[in-house]
């Protein structure tokens, strides 16, 4: 018998391996960027004809080849980005298999100009179905230019299986978006059928989004962003209201690579949760930045799925930091005000609140928001059954790292330290979390948990899952703040301290500052009035600040400006926001036990109880599990 096994002609092996590569006009303009960007290029344009059926070109200003180089970049597996097996696994570039070239070359006709930096003259090099056709000396910029045409021109079965040109170009735009936001700072051009489609200027990621998707984001963009010693995660996510109905604007990058990632997909929408319509997808393109090393790009030839080595903990942190995100623009949920709250006075006035939500209308309203129907339940003496929705809601439990676990450590670290009587021990109270439980159900109301101070800046206490640690100055500025957001958009005018008239001067600024803020001021209680002499009469206060006028108004201004005036925040919240901070600013004291139970209380009937309006994280649970491994 003669043997039958020959190596395929490299012709053939370049088409074959062409299928994986290139499917579509698209993958050739993702290569083709992808390159320029590994060139380091400042500036890329695109040139698309017929949706990239007859010309695909992209020309930059990277570093060039040599003629040598030039000849070698379409050889299989020719490559300049991985040198020893070892790079596969800290690879920067976007590119590294050397394939791309060589597959486009087999399935097109191919012209590439380039020239080196510093180098007098260029190289053109004409390559049709993998056969060199043409190469000699040219006088062309700095850089290269690499023109495909007619695709699949040697494959009529592929070609015959494109889409229409439209369809091919929303291929190409997704490629495009792909690239022009991960790399804000360099300038692309993209141009279809000689009309110029995008000049992207560098410029920042938000400017960058704007750009490309519209005017409208510009209102629309959340920054987010969290770190910690291994995993940064950063970027913009869209508010709820921006969400649409179809896909395609969902980014993530890591280390730069776009990516498509079904399970961290799903720690986003689960961080928006009830606050998107069915159906609804929000904008976000969000970078990952960590070691190459924890990631496996390999995984796909297209490369755009890829393998964490540790997905659960990043699903955690990606779910914790847009839910933080959301939660710093106070958007979830969306707060209903046609229902009458009557909100308390002071947080120890919760009884009142109390009696008059049962009788009230709220009790009945059929709004939509959580927000409403959380409230009527509000009861100094029974917070647990408001936690207990609470803690249904919470979908994943994370398990406690980062920012938590320093918390609590620090928390048992300062406990360590403050051996004074007048703090109970939270490791001995711990210990007696069982016994306790029957003599705590006959000191308090039948259903109520004891609450704890500790160091009078946290309130501890028994839930049914574990320890509840809740930080006071954070859980604070959350009630205020839904209180003060409240007032301003009721229209009513609310409580207020009247004083003896108080003259306040002001630098100019400041003054045409509070002046435009004024309406919002009046509605939370201040009464002002601006004087001929350039002069402020404070009339009154909202009872909230205890402080001298002058020391009101100027502090006031001072945390005010200090927001960042680009965010996309409403002023009626930033008004909010800071009157929060400011009123419980206070330093912090020791709470009555009932004062305790309605602060929690207020805190879980409140619009998100996990964080402040300033992003700070409101309450920890240390689980059962978590406080046994700790005796470990
Ligand atoms: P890879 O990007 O995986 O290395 P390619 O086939 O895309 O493989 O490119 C092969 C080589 O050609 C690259 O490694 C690079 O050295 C060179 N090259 C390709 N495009 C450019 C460009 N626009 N500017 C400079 N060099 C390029
Ligand atoms: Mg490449």
């Amino acid at each position: 018998m003669t043997d039958r096994i020959r190596l395929l002609p490299d012709n053939i092996a370049n088409q074959i391996a062409a299928g994986e590569v290139v499917q579509r006009p698209a993958s050739v303009v993702k290569e083709l960027l992808e390159n320029a960007i590994d060139a380091e290029a400042s500036h890329i344009k695109l040139i698309v004809k017929d949706g990239g059926k007859s010309l695909i070109q992209v020309i930059d200003n990277g570093v060039g080849m040599s003629p040598n180089d030039a000849r070698m970049s379409f050889e299989r597996h020719a490559t300049s980005k991985i040198k020893q097996a070892e790079d596969l696994f800290r690879i920067r570039t976007m590119g590294f298999r050397g394939e791309a070239l060589a597959s486009i070359a087999a399935v097109a006709q191919v012209e590439m100009k380039t020239r080196l930096k510093g180098a007098d003259l260029g190289t053109l090099l004409r390559i049709e179905g993998s056969e060199l056709i043409a190469q000699e000396e040219v006088i062309c910029p700095e850089g290269t230019s690499i023109a495909v045409k007619n695709l699949f021109f040697n494959v009529p079965a592929r070609r015959k299986f494109l889409k229409s040109n439209a369809v091919e170009m929303q291929h190409i735009f997704q490629e495009f978006y792909r690239v022009a936001l991960a790399y804000p700072n360099i300038h692309f051009e993209l141009h279809h059928n000689q009309v110029e489609v995008y000049n992207l200027h560098p410029s920042k990621l938000s400017r960058r989004i704007v750009d490309l998707f519209g005017k409208q984001y510009r209102q629309q963009l959340i920054p987010c962003k969290e770190e910690t010693p291994t995993v940064k995660i950063h970027g913009y996510i869209g508010t709820p209201q921006q969400a649409k109905k179809t896909r395609g604007e969902q980014f993530f990058f890591v280390n730069k690579r776009f990516i498509k990632h079904g399970y961290l997909h799903h720690a986003v929408m689960q961080a928006y949760a009830d606050t998107l319509p069915e159906g609804n997808y929000p904008f976000y393109c969000i970078f990952i930045d960590i070691d190459p090393e924890q990631v496996d790009v390999n995984v796909h030839p297209t490369k755009t799925e890829v393998k964490f080595e540790d997905e659960r903990t990043l699903y955690a942190f990606m779910l914790t930091a847009v839910q933080r995100a959301l939660a710093t623009h106070h958007i979830k949920p969306s707060l209903d005000f046609e229902v009458n709250i009557n909100f308390p006075e002071s947080l120890s006035d919760v009884r009142s609140i109390h009696t008059q939500g049962e009788g009230g209308t709220g009790s009945k309203s059929s709004g939509s928001g959580s927000f409403q129907s959380k409230l009527p339940k509000q009861s100094t003496k029974d917070w647990k059954r408001l936690f207990e929705d609470f803690e249904a809601e919470q979908t994943l439990n994370i398990p406690l790292e980062g920012e938590e676990l320093e918390l609590f450590q620090k928390i048992q670290k300062r406990e360590q330290e403050q051996q004074s009587g007048k703090v109970i021990k939270v490791s001995s109270r711990l210990n007696q979390i069982d016994d306790e439980e029957e003599s705590s159900k006959q000191a308090f109301s039948p259903e109520s948990e004891p609450v704890f101070q500790l160091h009078e800046q946290y309130l501890v206490s028994q839930v049914k899952s574990g320890l509840l640690l809740i930080n006071i100055k954070a859980a604070k500025q959350r009630i205020l703040y839904d209180r003060f957001l409240q007032q301003i958009r009721s229209g009513k005018r609310f409580a207020q301290q009247v004083l003896f008239p108080a003259r306040v001067s002001l630098p100019a600024a400041d003054r045409t500052l509070l002046q435009e803020i004024s309406p919002q001021l009046q509605q939370v209680g201040f009464e002002l009035e601006f004087l001929q002499s350039g002069e402020v009469l404070v009339r009154s206060v909202p009872s909230d600040l205890q402080d001298e006028p002058q020391h009101i108004l100027e502090s006031f201004l001072e945390q005010y400006k200090q927001m960042h005036t680009d965010l996309s925040l409403a002023q009626d919240e930033k008004v909010a926001r800071t009157l929060a901070a400011r009123a419980a600013h206070r330093l912090p004291k020791r709470l009555s036990q009932e004062e305790m139970q309605s602060m929690i209380a207020q805190l879980f009937a409140s619009s998100n109880p996990n964080f402040s309006p300033y992003g700070e994280r409101i309450l920890v649970i240390l689980d059962a599990q978590q406080i046994a491994a700790m005796f470990e």
